[in-house]
C-alpha cells in the first residue's frame, strides 16, 4: 500500500453509519418480494430511506416498478456547498432559526477565484473582490458548525473526494459535478439549495427512484487511453440527455483495474449525460486511496460492510439498460465543440476538423479542474512533459494548470512534477475553478474564432473565456499536454512526430503513479478547517445592510391568516405562454452575482417569459392598463400589498432545480400558480416557499383565466383542515365584465406540504416544529 504521510484523520464524522444502513436494508428486503436482487445504487439509496414501508411498500412488488415511478424519502448523510450556491442555501437555512445543521456539511470557496496571471496574485485579487461573500460564508459556517474551506484550498469535488467521500455514503452537493465523489463507490447527487436545506434541517429529501443504467467494463486500458476517454466515448453514445432520471452503475472486470481517481473522473462527467449520479462497486484501489489520504478507519469499516454484501450489486441484479464497453478497444477521444457529447476518436479528429472547416491551430491548452487533477493525471502529464523537454520542446501555446486542491498542488510540487511542467512553459493557477467556469481573464483571441483544448468537463459556448467563438474540445490531460507541444490540432501524438533540430520527435505513451510513491503532502495546513467544528451560536452573521450581493432573507408571512381557510381572492397577473424553464423564471449569466440578494435578483423574474395575451416577452399589464416589465408589474402588486396568481403552460419550471425560481415570485407576493402541468421538482419548490401549485383538470381551461380576473379558491379550506381528502380545488373566476365561471383544478399537497403552506414556507414550519 502507498504510505500515508498525512496524519490519520479523526474519521468519526466521515465514516458512513454502516450498521444503521445495513439494518435499514434488512427492513427493505422485508418490504420487497422475497429474493429481490438489488443493484449497488438501489442498496445505497434504499438503505437511506426514512421509512422503507412508506416508500417501497404497497406496490406490486417489482423493482422495475419502483424505478422511475416511486418517490423515495431519503436521509442523506452529508452536504457540500460551493461558494456561489451556498449563499442562498445558507440564507434559507437561517430563516428557520435552527442552532446547527442536522448533518455534517462543508463550504468550499472555489468558483469566485478568477485566473489571470498566476496562483498567488489571482487569489489575492479575487479574495479582495469577493470578500463580503467569503466573510458571510465563513461567519455562517462558524455559527452553524460547518467546515469552511477558504479560498485557495481547492475545488469542492476534489476536496470532497480527498476528505469526505466514502463507500456507500449518500451525499448532496449544491453543484452539478457533485457525482465526482462516486469514484469512491457512493451516491453523490448535485442539487439546488432548497434540497440541501432539506438535508441540513432533517427534512425528508425526495427523489423519484431513478432507472439504473448498467455499464459493463471488460478488457483493459492501453497506451494513451484513460478513464477520461471512457466517459468521453460514453457521452457520445448516450448524448447529453441519455442519463436523465438514471443512475449509471458500472460493473464488470474492467472496474476494479481503474484507480479511484480515474473512477471519479468518469463519475464527474456522468453529469454531462444528465445522469442523477454514477457509482462503482468498492474496490482495492478505493481502499488504497482511503489509506493514502489518511482515512484508514473508513477503509476498515468499508471492508467490513463489503463483507456483508453492502458495497456491490447482488449477483443477478437487473439493470434497465446495459451498455458494454471493451476498454482494450478504447482510443483517446476529443469531444466538442460546444457540446460534450460530440465525440470524435483521436484517429479521425484531423479529418473531423477539416471536414467542418474548424480551426486547426491550437490557441491554449488547459489541464486540471475538478475533473482531471489527480496525482495520477499530473504524473502522467509530467511524463509527457519530460519527454518533450528532453527533445528541447516547449509548449507552443499558453499552457495552464489548475490543481484541484492544496493537497494535490503540494504533492505535485514535492515530487518535482510542478518543476517539470513549469520548465516546459506551464503556468500553475490557484487551486480553484478558474477557467473552467469562465473565471479566466484571457487577453488574446477576444471575439475571434479559435480552438482550445481542455481536460475539463463542459464546453458550452463562452463557458471558459466568455468568447462565443472559442471552441473548447474536451480531452484527457495527456492528450491536451501532448498537443500543446505541437500547437497543431491535426497532430496525433500516438502516431505523428514533431520536427526538432535533432530530427523528428515522437512521444511514447504516458506513464505515471496512481498514488504518490512517497505519500501525499498536506501543504499549507492553514487551508484545512478543523474537523467536526462545534457550532458557535453567538457568531454574528457578516452581511452589510448596504451590500448589493447579500441580503438577509426575511421569513415569508403566511397567506392563511389564522392558519386555515381559503386563499384570499386575488388577481391573475398574467398568463405565461409555452416553454417556461427555471432559467426563464430566474435567468443566470450576469444575474449570478446577486444569488445571495433576493431583492436584486428578483428584478430578473420571468424576464424572458412570453405573455400569452399580448404575445410579447417581458411585458405585463397592470390593473390601471399600464404596460411594464413583468418584474416591475409584480413589484407594483407587492407595493399595493395585493397577492396575485399566475396561469402557466405545460411543464412549467423544467430545467435545473434553481430555488430562486420559486423564491422570486413568492418575494413579490405570488400566492398561487395554476398550470397545464408542472415539472415535479419545481412544483415541490413552489410548495416549499408557500406558493400553492394547482393543475388544470382540463388543460383547455388554461385560456379561460386572463390578466386582472379575480380568482378565489373553493374547497381549499377543507383540504387545509383535513376534513376533505379530495384532490379537487375549484377556482371561482370573476371577470372584469362581472361574468363568473368555475374551473376545476387538482392539488398534489401531502400532509406536510399543507403545513408548509399554512406556516408560509417549509422552513417556517421546520423552524416552528423545532422550537415546539
Ligand atoms: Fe464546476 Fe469546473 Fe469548478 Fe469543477 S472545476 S466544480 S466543473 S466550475
Amino acid at each position: 500500500a502507498t504510505p500515508s504521510t498525512l496524519p490519520i484523520k479523526d474519521c468519526t464524522s466521515i465514516t458512513p453509519p454502516y450498521s444503521r444502513l445495513l439494518k435499514t436494508l434488512d427492513q427493505v428486503r422485508d418490504v420487497l418480494p422475497t429474493g429481490s436482487k438489488l443493484t449497488l445504487a438501489e442498496k445505497i439509496l434504499y438503505s437511506h430511506l426514512r421509512n422503507p414501508e412508506e416508500s417501497l411498500g404497497g406496490g406490486n412488488g417489482s423493482n422495475t416498478k419502483i424505478r422511475g415511478e416511486r418517490y423515495l424519502k431519503l436521509r442523506p448523510d452529508r452536504v457540500a456547498m460551493q461558494d456561489a450556491s451556498a449563499q442562498m442555501a445558507l440564507l434559507q437555512f437561517m430563516t428557520c432559526r435552527l442552532p446547527s445543521c442536522a448533518v455534517p456539511a462543508s463550504i468550499h470557496c472555489d468558483h469566485l477565484i478568477q485566473a489571470q496571471t498566476g496562483a498567488e496574485s489571482d487569489l489575492t485579487r479575487s479574495i479582495e473582490q469577493n470578500k463580503e461573500v467569503f466573510d458571510f460564508l465563513q461567519s455562517a459556517a462558524k455559527k452553524y458548525g460547518i467546515e469552511f474551506w477558504k479560498p485557495g484550498s481547492g475545488i469542492i469535488h476534489q476536496i470532497v473526494l480527498e476528505n469526505y467521500a466514502a463507500p456507500g455514503l449518500l451525499m448532496l452537493g449544491t453543484d452539478s459535478h457533485t457525482p465526482n465523489a462516486g469514484g469512491l463507490g457512493m451516491l453523490a447527487i448535485g442539487v439546488g439549495g432548497a434540497d440541501a436545506v432539506d438535508a441540513l434541517t432533517d427534512t425528508p429529501w425526495e427523489l423519484k427512484a431513478p432507472l439504473i443504467t448498467g455499464v459493463k467494463l471488460t478488457g483493459e486500458l492501453k497506451g494513451w487511453a484513460t478513464p477520461k476517454d471512457l466517459i468521453l466515448h460514453l457521452a457520445g453514445k448516450l448524448t447529453v440527455r441519455g442519463g436523465t432520471g438514471r443512475i449509471i452503475e458500472y460493473f464488470g472486470p474492467g472496474v476494479s483495474a481503474q484507480s479511484c481517481t480515474g473512477l471519479a473522473t468518469i463519475a464527474n462527467m456522468g453529469a454531462e449525460v444528465g445522469a442523477t449520479t454514477s457509482t462503482f462497486p468498492y474496490s482495492d484501489n478505493m481502499r488504497q486511496y482511503l489509506h493514502a489520504t489518511g482515512r484508514g478507519p473508513v477503509a476498515e469499516a468499508a471492508d467490513d460492510a463489503a463483507k456483508k454484501g453492502f458495497l456491490s450489486a447482488d449477483e443477478g441484479a437487473e439493470y434497465d439498460e446495459v451498455i458494454e464497453i471493451n476498454l482494450s478497444e478504447l482510443e483517446p477521444h476529443l469531444n466538442g465543440p460546444f457540446t460534450p457529447d460530440l465525440a470524435t476518436p483521436l484517429s479521425s479528429f484531423s479529418n473531423f476538423l477539416n471536414t467542418n472547416k474548424y480551426p486547426t491551430t491550437l490557441s491554449s491548452a488547459l489541464i486540471g479542474s475538478c475533473t482531471n487533477s489527480s496525482y495520477e493525471d499530473m504524473s502522467r502529464v509530467a511524463s509527457i512533459a519530460e519527454q518533450a523537454k528532453a527533445a528541447g520542446l516547449k509548449s507552443k501555446v499558453p499552457f495552464l494548470v489548475t490543481p484541484g486542491s492544496e493537497l494535490i498542488r503540494a504533492t505535485v510540487e514535492k515530487d518535482g512534477l510542478q518543476d517539470t511542467l513549469e520548465s516546459v512553459g506551464a503556468t500553475v493557477l490557484a487551486n480553484a475553478c478558474g477557467p473552467c467556469i469562465g473565471q479566466w481573464k484571457r487577453d488574446d483571441h477576444k471575439g475571434e474564432d479559435n480552438a482550445i483544448l481542455t481536460s475539463f468537463n463542459r464546453n458550452f459556448k463562452a463557458r471558459n473565456d466568455g468568447n462565443l467563438k472559442t471552441m473548447n474540445f474536451l480531452a484527457s490531460p495527456e492528450i491536451v499536454t501532448a498537443m500543446a507541444f505541437s500547437g497543431d490540432l491535426n497532430f496525433n501524438p500516438t502516431t505523428d512526430s514533431i520536427p526538432t533540430p535533432n530530427g523528428p520527435f515522437k512521444f511514447t505513451p504516458p506513464s505515471g503513479d496512481r498514488l504518490p510513491p512517497t505519500g501525499y503532502s498536506a501543504g499549507d495546513l492553514s487551508y484545512a478547517p478543523s474537523p467536526s467544528p462545534v457550532p458557535q451560536p453567538d457568531t454574528e452573521i457578516a452581511i452589510s445592510p448596504s451590500s448589493t450581493r447579500l441580503e438577509i432573507l426575511e421569513p415569508f408571512g403566511t397567506n392563511f391568516e389564522g392558519g386555515k381557510g381559503e386563499l384570499p381572492p386575488m388577481r391573475c397577473l398574467m398568463r405565461v405562454k409555452g416553454k417556461c424553464t427555471t432559467d426563464h423564471i430566474s435567468a443566470a449569466g450576469a444575474w449570478l452575482k446577486y444569488k445571495g440578494h433576493l431583492s436584486n435578483i428578483s428584478e430578473n423574474t420571468l424576464m424572458t417569459a412570453v405573455n400569452d395575451e399580448n404575445n410579447s416577452i417581458n411585458k405585463a399589464v397592470d390593473v390601471d392598463g399600464g404596460e411594464d416589465t413583468i418584474p416591475r408589474t409584480m413589484q407594483k402588486y407587492k407595493e399595493r400589498g395585493e397577492p396575485w396568481m399566475l396561469v402557466v403552460d405545460d411543464n412549467y419550471g423544467e430545467g435545473s432545480a434553481r430555488e430562486h425560481a420559486a423564491l422570486q415570485p413568492r418575494f413579490y407576493g405570488g400566492a398561487m400558480i395554476v398550470a397545464r402541468s408542472f415539472a415535479r421538482i419545481h412544483e415541490t419548490n413552489l410548495k416549499k416557499q408557500g406558493i400553492l401549485p394547482l393543475w388544470f383538470l382540463d388543460k383547455a381551461d388554461y385560456s379561460k383565466i386572463s390578466a386582472h380576473d379575480h380568482v378565489s379558491t373553493i374547497g381549499l379550506e377543507q383540504v387545509m383542515d383535513g376534513t376533505s381528502t379530495s384532490d379537487i380545488i375549484t377556482l371561482r373566476v370573476e371577470r372584469p365584465s362581472g361574468e363568473v365561471e368555475e374551473i376545476k383544478t387538482r392539488h398534489t399537497l401531502s400532509k406536510d406540504q399543507i403545513e408548509w403552506l399554512r406556516f408560509g414556507s417549509a422552513l417556517n414550519y421546520i423552524g416552528a416544529k423545532a422550537r415546539e
